[in-house]
């Protein structure tokens, strides 16, 4: 097992490449802390569509976002989040807030205080997984370990769609597929940190791994960053 006091694992990518689950295995087996940034993003823009306010509207989204009390847990296990001590863990995964999060965090100023919250909230002696989209480019180009998940627009599209279906929700792989891509665009192509590995970041395609090789390998690299031979 590896030990990995202190050590920083940025860990980005896009949506569908497993990164949630992985991130949280491997901060599990480093006994590290874990953020979910885009849980973060995901708050403000469920705060933005409560004010009514149209995700479109970037001026209105500054002003929601400027205000909106965000409180956001950073253990693995305990991670629930918090919109005005409301715990909205489950409804910032609904498909609202999903649609909406894109043009919510492509507003500046809505990234610049949510990197400073995820800057303050990644401080400190403990080591920490931190996913996201742009953790190793951004947040913390200092990061030690950083790592860039990719997979197909196939293989992320199959997978969320099956998550749908065991979910209960309905088996819609073309609409899945579209949207999956619709995102990635909106992500790649945002003037405000678009997404794109860091230059020291390790690409790892996980479009033929399992979960458990995808952390087994980042257990590896973490190593690697920590001069540790195995
Ligand atoms: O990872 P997740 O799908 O929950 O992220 C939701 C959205 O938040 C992404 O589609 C992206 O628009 C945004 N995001 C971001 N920067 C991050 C994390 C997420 O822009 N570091």
């Amino acid at each position: 097992m590896s030990a990995a006091p202190g050590v920083t694992v940025a860990v980005d990518g896009p949506a569908g490449t497993g990164k949630s689950t992985v991130s949280r295995g491997l901060a599990r087996a480093l006994r590290a802390r874990y953020l979910d940034t885009g849980a973060m993003y995901r708050i403000a823009a469920l705060a933005v569509l409560r004010a009514g306010v149209d995700p479109a509207d970037a001026e209105a989204v500054a002003a929601v976002a400027a205000t909106a009390d965000i409180t956001v847990g950073a253990e693995v296990d305990t991670d629930r989040f918090y919109l005005a001590g409301e715990d909205v863990s489950d409804v910032i995964r609904g498909s609202e807030v999903t649609a909406a999060v894109s043009a919510v965090s492509s507003v500046p100023s809505v990234r610049e205080r949510l990197v400073a919250l995820q800057r303050q909230l990644a401080a400190g002696p403990e080591a920490i997984v931190v996913e996201g989209r742009d953790i190793g480019t951004v947040v913390l180009p200092d990061a030690p370990c950083k790592v860039f998940l990719t997979a197909s627009a196939e293989t992320r599209a199959r997978r969320r769609n099956d998550q749908n279906i065991a979910a209960g929700l309905a088996d819609d792989y073309p609409g899945v597929l579209a949207d999956v891509r619709r995102r990635d665009h909106l992500d790649a192509t945002r003037s405000t940190s678009p997404m794109r590995p860091a230059e020291d970041a390790v690409i790892v395609d996980t479009s033929d791994m399992t979960q458990t090789q995808v952390i087994e390998h980042l257990l590896d690299l973490v190593d690697q960053a920590n001069g540790v031979r195995r």
